[in-house]
């Protein structure tokens, strides 16, 4: 049965406390990837609707800034306690929108709310210094300051952990925030917005505007927008960027990714095979720390090869609500891209190892299904190689020495986490100076870092000197003031107009 449109589930904005459908006439269908039906639509924003959400956060701001940081905090204790009880109904949000496997879904809420329960330290980490008696009688003390109404702009394939990255950071250090979700997985936003409200977060202080590039450039180009985060593909980053600095905002635009993996004669090939296949499939290779290319070096590629084919076949993709390791991809237009890349590869003499574009999933007809799809031989100049292809495809590129490994990876234009598999300490801490990434694993295929860390890339990877969350999160989303104090002594008098050197 088709659901006709009027029966669709609207998701809207989130201003002032409520939901609103604004101005804009515009909307974007919300589907589900495991069946392929539209399941509801999202509200996209005009540029009227853009102004209302930043009104909002700009009168909202004085408020929420002059609250003492007990009560903001305080709010982020229960925020951090009520996910904790109800992360199975957001899990249930991101499957039926983004498609990825329940167990996945409440991974990355997890590492979501790691973020929170680092934002409750907002006290200590927004703490400045204090110099008594810099200079004679003079004292100096540093202080860090909110910036007021900040955006967040986030992509497709992590609906909470990534708007999570930056939302409790920003509301513990004072400023109030508009969200722009991916119009593809809309619901978590609006989910996290009721959540927030349920904690005590005050109307206005986190807002929710759904839409496309029009929300977004809106926000890049508004005068009251003081900072901007973003999150998704390298072109979109760099546009952001380019955009937002141009208009005077504090940005920071983490972009895509093309992961590599070395495997050194000595690593143990078990372990490197089955860290290959977990970081290469897992959510479908949508994840922007997935490894993308695993670059093995003479004489392990014929062994690790088909160790990695022979578990990687074991992977049952299928619905993500049902017991399934993998689920669909994005859209079907994402779907087909992909696949795209295998052909491609194929074509320019890359062998198929392992073809998911044959896959009988575990899910409906119309879902977006690709199985996991393992190439050998593959080369750099061939396009699933060069491009991101952000799929669960993983590339095996083989080359006679860790120096042409090295060269390899750092010759590639992305640069967000690289790892190697070896038993030598040596080659490990060459690798760990050596490569020209901002997240390095050392036998661990994903090296994403806890929430006390910051996470970034390097080149394409990110635009803009600040990386997320961690000391560098509470950085960016304050401005430093440093105030140099002298009380009046009644025993001086007398005029001096010189800039005095400091005694
Ligand atoms: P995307 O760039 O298409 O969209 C990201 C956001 O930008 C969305 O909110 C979207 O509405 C908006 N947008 C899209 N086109 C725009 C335009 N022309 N102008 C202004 N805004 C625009 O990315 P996606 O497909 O949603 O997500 C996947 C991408 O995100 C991958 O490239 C992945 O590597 C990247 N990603 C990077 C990281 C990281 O930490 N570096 C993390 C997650 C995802």
């Amino acid at each position: 049965m088709t659901t006709a449109p009027s029966d669709l589930r609207e998701v809207r904005h989130w201003i002032d406390g409520t939901t609103h459908t604004g101005t804009g006439t515009d909307t974007a269908p919300v589907t589900n990837p495991a069946t392929g039906e539209v399941t509801g639509r999202v509200v996209l924003a005009d540029r009227a609707d853009t102004r209302a959400a930043v009104a909002s956060a700009k009168v909202a701001f004085p408020a929420w800034r002059d609250l003492s940081l007990t009560r903001r905090t305080r709010i982020l204790f229960r925020f951090r306690e009520l996910l904790e009880q109800r992360k199975p109904e957001l899990a249930e949000l991101i499957t039926a929108e983004h498609g990825k496997v329940l167990a996945d879904a409440l991974g990355e809420i997890s590492r979501g709310q790691e973020v929170v329960e680092f934002a409750c330290g907002a006290p200590h980490l927004l703490k400045g210094e204090m110099t008594e008696n810099a200079s004679t009688r003079v004292d100096l003390c540093s202080i860090r300051q909110p910036l007021g109404p900040v955006a967040i702009v986030t992509p497709f394939n992590f609906p909470a952990m990534v708007p999570l990255w930056f939302i409790p950071i920003a509301l513990a250090a004072g400023n109030t925030v508009v969200l722009k979700p991916s119009e593809k997985v809309p619901s978590a936003a609006n989910w996290l917005a009721g959540l927030l409200a349920e904690a005590g977060l005050p109307s206005g202080v986190f807002t929710v505007l759904h839409g496309d590039r029009t929300a977004v450039d809106g926000l890049l180009t508004h005068p009251d927008v003081k900072a901007v985060s973003f999150v998704g593909s390298t072109p979109v980053a760099r546009h952001v960027h380019a955009t937002a600095t141009a208009h005077g905002k504090r940005v920071q635009a983490l972009g895509g990714a093309k992961n590599h993996m070395l495997v050194l004669p000595d690593a143990d090939l078990d372990a490197a095979a089955g860290a290959a296949v977990n970081a290469g499939f897992g959510s479908a290779g949508q994840r922007c720390m997935a490894v993308s290319v695993v670059v093995a070096v003479d004489p392990v590629a014929d062994e690790l090869v088909t160790r990695i084919a022979e578990r990687a076949a074991r992977i049952k993709t299928g619905d993500g609500t049902r017991a399934n390791d993998m689920g669909p991809l994005v859209t079907g237009q994402h779907r087909d891209k992909v696949a795209a890349y295998v052909d491609a590869g194929e074509r320019a003499g890359a062998r198929v190892v392992l073809d998911g574009r044959h896959v009988r999933p575990d899910g409906a007809a119309g879902g977006f299904w690709l199985g996991p799809t393992l190439l050998d031989h593959v080369t750099p100049e061939m396009s699933v190689y060069t491009d991101e292809v952000f799929g669960p495809v993983l590339s095996v590129v083989r080359v006679r020495s860790y120096d042409e490994a090295l060269d390899l990876v750092n010759a590639n234009p992305f640069g967000n986490g690289a790892c190697v598999f070896t038993n030598d300490g040596g080659a490990a801490r060459r690798f760990q100076r050596e490569v020209e990434a901002g997240m390095v694993g050392i036998n661990v295929p994903v090296p994403v870092p806890m929430a006390y860390y910051s996470f970034g890339g390097w080149k394409d990877s990110l635009f803009g000197d600040t990386h997320a969350h961690g000391v560098e999160g509470f950085r960016f989303f304050t401005r430093g003031k440093v105030v140099t104090s002298r009380w009046p002594d009644r025993t001086e008098g007398g005029i001096d107009l010189g800039f005095r050197a400091n005694d």
